[in-house]
């Protein structure tokens, strides 16, 4: 299978469309929010240092994630395509995901954008504050991933275009018809 980035605004499904992708193609899955979540928990210090931007809703810095990225990749073990999930995040990791792929001769394969009003993120956002209890999950801090998110990230989507490995996926209120969309795309991207 071809690696797959995933792509979106906080609360735009990217964990959940992952987990369905995995399930279906066995793919690898790479969550650096996830990573960082669990570092924070076994209490290391990069967890120390990731804890104090997470809960100020703002970016980890780029050269600590991509080192992050790579060790993680790396780990994962040859053989089946990787889905990158809340990675890259700024232009400069984005280029970095690319030269650390090829220099391993792999490739980016294909982006998959997941486009989702606001007014819908910011209620999944606290509804999965009620279910999980994610400390970056309440009002305030949703306010500035959205910024982080507007201002830093989504400008990456022009830069995949630009890559031609842009696939967008726009939600109109249905779980089923975003994954068979997805999965017909994924599909034609393999053959
Ligand atoms: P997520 O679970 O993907 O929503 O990530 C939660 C938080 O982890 C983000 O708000 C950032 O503080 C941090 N984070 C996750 N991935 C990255 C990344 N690629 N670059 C910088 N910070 C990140």
């Amino acid at each position: 299978m071809k690696n797959i980035i995933i792509f979106g605004a906080p609360g735009s499904g990217k964990g959940t469309y992952s987990d369905e992708i995995v399930a279906k193609y066995n793919m690898g899955h790479i969550s650096t929010g996830d990573v960082l979540r669990g570092e924070i928990k076994n209490g290391t210090e990069l967890g120390n240092i990731a804890k104090g931007y997470i809960d100020n809703g703002q970016l980890i810095p780029d050269e600590l994630m991509i080192d992050i990225l790579a060790k993680t990749y790396d780990a994962l073990g040859e053989g089946k395509g990787v889905i990158f999930d809340g990675f890259p995040r700024t232009i400069a990791q984005a280029e970095a995901l690319k030269k650390m792929l090829a220099e391993r001769n792999h490739d980016m394969g294909m982006m998959i954008e997941l486009v989702v009003d606001e007014e819908t993120l910011m209620a999944r956002l606290l509804n999965r504050a009620k279910e999980q209890g994610r400390a970056d999950d309440n009002e305030e801090t949703i306010k500035k991933r959205f910024d982080v998110y507007h201002n830093q990230t989504a400008p990456l989507a022009d830069w995949f275009e630009k890559e031609g490995l842009r696939h967008t996926f726009t939600w109109k209120g249905s779980k089923e018809q975003m994954l068979s969309d997805i999965f017909e795309a994924i599909e034609k991207e393999n053959n």
